[in-house]
């Protein structure tokens, strides 16, 4: 059903495209917003234009960041010879929020995924094996436990291991077809702990 009011078609269709939200949903909220007054649209807006003005990748790990390095990579007192290798920016704060974990990211922004066109060149892989040339001692391998994740982590340790750098994958409490995103700190602490050396 299309509305008489061009403006609401438009923000509908928008909403519609975000990733969980029908068009059911998207109604919902663009007729919420109606109700919005002026300076409340307008700082709702202003935060979606500042998600493309001010945010950048970190130039080290890739990790979102208002700056050139993200918190984690400036911090000193992190331990800067591990680095736990993971498929997006959300896994950073799933990992972050167990307390377990003091070494350092690299973010792949994403997974081989032969079947939908991802190879290597898709990946930050280069990126990262460019980093292991440094004072690196161990990789941690946190891709998610699904078939995507499991060939990555596949792929990616037989470069690792090659220039022998200790290598491991955390282990796998992490039920399969699980994402780290959505697994609770317990879990996810001991599936860091319990990593398995490959
Ligand atoms: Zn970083």
């Amino acid at each position: 059903m299309q509305y008489t009011a061009d403006a609401l078609n438009i923000a509908i269709e928008e909403f519609s495209k975000l990733p969980g939200i029908g068009r059911k949903s998207a109604q919902r909220l663009v007729f919420f917003l109606l109700k919005y007054d002026k300076e409340e649209i307008h700082s709702l807006a202003e935060s979606i234009l500042a998600l493309k003005d001010k945010i950048q990748y970190c130039e080290t790990c890739f990790n979102i960041t208002d700056s050139n390095l993200c918190a984690i990579c400036a911090n000193e007192s992190r331990d800067h010879k591990i680095i736990c290798v993971v498929e997006e920016a959300n896994d950073v704060l799933a990992i972050e929020r167990t307390n377990e974990y003091h070494g350092i990211y690299h973010i792949l922004g994403g997974v081989l995924s032969p079947l939908d066109g991802i190879g290597p060149d898709d990946l930050r892989i280069r990126e990262l094996i460019q980093r292991l040339g440094g004072q690196v001692e161990e990789v941690i391998l946190a891709m998610n436990a699904n078939a995507e994740g499991e060939a990555t982590a596949v792929y990616l340790s037989k470069f690792i291991k090659s220039l022998d750098i200790k290598t491991s994958r955390i282990a796998r409490g992490i039920p399969m077809g699980g994402d780290l995103e959505y697994t609770d700190e317990v879990t996810l602490a001991r599936a860091l702990s319990e990593r398995v050396w490959i």
